[in-house]
C-alpha cells in the first residue's frame, strides 16, 4: 500500500518528534491533539527542533520550510479520515487509547493502516476493539524522536503481512531501523531496558553505592552513554515504574517486581526531568543527586 499521508494522534513530546521525522521524509502530516494549547506548543517544538538541526548543517533550512509546510494541525479526529496511516500517540492510558479509536474507525477508508506508539498495552488486545485487526499493529518510537534511530514494530496476533511490510517501508523511508517484536510486555527495549534501571535503583536502595557511583560506574565501567538513574530521570520515574507493573503484571515473575524507592519517588512527585527532581535536583546549575 502507498503511504503517503499519515495522522498523528497526540501532539506531545513523542507526537510532535513523530510529525517532525514523518514532514522530513516528506510525508504530509495531519496532527491531532483534544488540546489547542498542545498544538500550538508542538508547532513551536518543532520549528524550534528543525531550526537547531539546521543550525547544526542536519538539514537545509529548504528542508525546514518544506518539512514545516506539510505539518497542518487539527483537534477534529474526524479529520484524520482520509490519512494513509495512523499512529495513535495520545497518553498512556488504555481508556483515552480506546475512545479514540472508537471515534476515529468511522471516519476511515477500509485500507487505512491503524497503528498505536503504545509503551506497554497490549497491541492484541487494541487490535480486537478494531474493525481491523489485520492492519492494526504497534509503531513503537524512541524518545527524542528526531534523534533515535529504532523504531519497533510489533505485530498483533492478526496483524497481515501486508501491513507489517508498509510499516517497515515507512521506517526505511525515515532513514530508521526496524526492530521486529512479538506482542509481549514491554516488547524487546523496555524489557531489557527497565529491569536494568529497576536494579540500579535497588543498588541505590541497599546502599550498595550512592547515585554518582551508580551512574559513574555505569557510564564508565559498562560504556553506557548516561548513567541507569540519570537516564531513569529523562525517561520519567512515573513512566518506568508503569513499565515495572506492566512487566510485573503481564508475566507474573517476582523479578520484575518494581523498587520500593521507585515507588517512594514517585509518591514525592519526584518524577525526573520533569518535575526538576528525581535521582537529580535540576533546579539549579547543575544537576545534584539527591542521594
Ligand atoms: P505526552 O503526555 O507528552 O502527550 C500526550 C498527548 O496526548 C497530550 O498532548 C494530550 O493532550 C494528548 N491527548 C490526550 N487525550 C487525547 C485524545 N483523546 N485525543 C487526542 N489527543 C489526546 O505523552 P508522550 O510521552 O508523548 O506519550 C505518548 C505515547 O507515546 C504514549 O502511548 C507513550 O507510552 C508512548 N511513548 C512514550 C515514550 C516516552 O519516552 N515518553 C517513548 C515511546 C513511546
Amino acid at each position: 500500500m502507498n503511504i503517503e499521508t499519515v495522522g498523528i494522534v497526540g501532539a506531545g513530546q513523542m507526537g510532535n518528534g513523530i510529525a517532525h521525522v514523518m514532514a522530513l521524509a516528506g510525508y504530509d502530516v495531519l496532527l491531532n491533539d483534544v488540546s489547542a494549547e498542545a498544538l500550538e506548543k508542538a508547532l513551536q517544538v518543532m520549528a524550534g527542533n528543525m531550526e537547531r538541526q539546521v543550525s547544526r548543517d542536519k538539514i537545509s533550512s529548504a528542508d525546514r520550510d518544506a518539512g514545516m509546510a506539510r505539518i497542518k494541525t487539527t483537534q477534529k479526529l474526524s479529520e484524520l479520515g482520509q490519512c494513509d496511516l495512523i499512529i495513535e500517540s495520545a497518553t498512556e492510558r488504555e481508556t483515552v487509547k480506546q475512545a479514540i479509536f472508537e471515534d476515529l474507525l468511522p471516519h476511515l477508508k477500509p485500507e487505512t493502516i491503524l497503528t498505536s506508539n503504545t509503551s506497554s498495552i497490549s497491541i492484541t488486545r487494541l487490535a480486537s476493539r478494531t474493525d481491523r485487526p489485520e492492519k492494526f499493529m504497534g509503531f513503537h518510537f524512541m524518545n527524542p524522536v528526531p534523534v533515535m534511530k529504532l523504531v519497533e514494530l510489533i505485530r498483533g496476533i492478526a496483524t497481515d503481512e501486508a501491513t507489517f511490510d508498509a510499516c517497515k517501508g515507512v521506517v526505511e523511508r525515515l532513514n530508521k531501523t526496524a526492530a521486529s517484536s512479538e506482542d509481549f510486555p514491554a516488547f524487546i527495549v523496555n524489557r531489557i531496558l527497565m529491569p536494568m534501571i529497576n536494579e540500579a535503583v535497588y543498588t541505590l536502595y541497599e546502599g550498595v553505592g550512592n547515585v554518582k557511583s551508580i551512574d559513574d560506574s555505569m557510564r564508565l565501567g559498562a560504556n553506557h552513554p548516561m548513567g541507569p538513574l540519570e537516564l531513569a530521570d529523562f525517561i520519567g520515574l512515573d513512566t518506568c515504574l508503569a513499565i515495572m507493573n506492566v512487566l510485573h503484571d503481564g508475566l507474573a515473575d517476582t523479578k520484575y517486581r518494581p523498587c520500593p524507592l521507585l515507588t517512594k519517588y514517585v509518591e514525592a512527585g519526584w518524577l525526573g526531568r520533569k518535575t526538576q527532581r528525581g535521582f537529580y535536583d535540576y533546579r539549579g546549575e547543575t544537576p545534584v543527586p539527591t542521594r
